[in-house]
């Protein structure tokens, strides 16, 4: 199949690179980033997506989505599928979605869950949304880039999906952060804590999967010095996307808006910049007693 993938960063180029080991003709284009290997550089996004069935934007934002959206969705040809993987607002993804069909193009939102080792293993999940007939011809592919593809609903769900998991994912995070704290204080070993818990009516995915304690629990970036991972930026981005989706639907969402409060002072002010969202538990570590 030809498929151009725009967006090469982080996470688009590994996907692309799998793309193209699977054996389908890809094309890139990016404004900054070296083509993976296997992918035909083109010169502007206009040119990358002229002779492409598919198109797969692996983009920072949904501004930035919306200006590529205007440039290549008059060069695609008509049937062609576009399918972005960014994460970015419902509204975005909703606009984009309405002027592809109205170019009579197919057209997806399908951000992922598994971050970058995810991207580089093929074992993303993609929460999608969009018309089940183009969902239908996406599934292979989304089956080279990662393992699971979970269809939502129509444009737009796929987005909202993603924001509701991540500000739960927050909030727990959070939540699991400050109980070590309060443990720590408490004499309680950490070990212990983590033994109780993650068998308890306290355990989540923070805890058992992702526990951001060091030593403590399976490997995971608290064992690596909190590398991402999953930054501590992009939780923040996904929390603010939470934000204004509770707002412009006029959802209740007071932990989630707690959640992102505390992100974005560990972002700004607490040296969050850089690292993994679990090192959250650095912060609880260090407020005066
Ligand atoms: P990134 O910044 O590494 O990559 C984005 C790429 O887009 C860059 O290479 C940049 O040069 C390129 N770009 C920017 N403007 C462009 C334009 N106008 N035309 C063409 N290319 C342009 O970001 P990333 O980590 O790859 O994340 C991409 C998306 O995936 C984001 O929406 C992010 O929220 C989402 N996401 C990231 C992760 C993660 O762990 N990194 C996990 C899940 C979802």
């Amino acid at each position: 199949m030809r498929i151009t993938v725009i967006g090469l960063g982080n996470m688009g180029a590994p996907m692309a690179a799998n793309l193209a080991a699977a054996g389908h003709a890809v094309t890139g284009f990016d404004t900054a980033a070296p083509m993976p290997q296997g992918v035909t550089a083109a010169a502007s996004a206009a040119e990358a997506v002229r002779e492409a069935e598919v198109v797969v934007t692996m983009l920072p934002n949904g501004a930035i989505l919306r200006a590529v959206a205007d440039q290549i969705i008059p060069a695609m040809t008509p049937g062609a599928l576009l399918c972005d993987c960014s994460t970015v607002d419902v509204d975005s993804a909703r606009a984009v979605a309405d002027l592809a069909r109205a170019a009579g193009l197919g057209a997806l939102d399908a951000p992922v869950s598994g971050g970058i080792g995810g991207a580089q293993a093929g074992t993303l999940t993609f929460i999608v949304g969009g018309r089940p007939e183009d969902f239908a011809r996406m599934e292979p592919l989304f089956g080279i880039m990662g393992q699971k593809s979970v269809h939502c609903g129509d444009s737009g769900a796929g987005q909202a999906a993603k924001i509701c998991n991540n500000m739960i994912l927050g909030v727990t995070m959070i939540a699991t952060c400050e109980a070590f704290g309060l443990a720590d204080r408490l004499g309680l070993d950490r070990q212990k804590m983590f033994d109780v818990v993650s068998t308890s009516s306290g355990y989540s995915w923070s805890m058992n999967a992702y526990c951001p304690a060091p030593g403590v629990g399976p490997t995971s970036p608290a064992d690596n010095g909190y590398t991402p991972g999953f930054a501590a930026e992009l939780m923040l981005k996904d929390l603010t996307l939470a934000r204004q989706a509770a707002e412009s639907s006029g959802a209740e969402t007071p932990m989630g808006a707690m959640a992102r409060q505390l992100y974005e002072d560990f972002v700004q002010h607490q040296g969050g910049a850089g690292r993994d969202f679990s090192a959250m538990l650095t912060r609880f570590q260090t407020v005066p007693s």
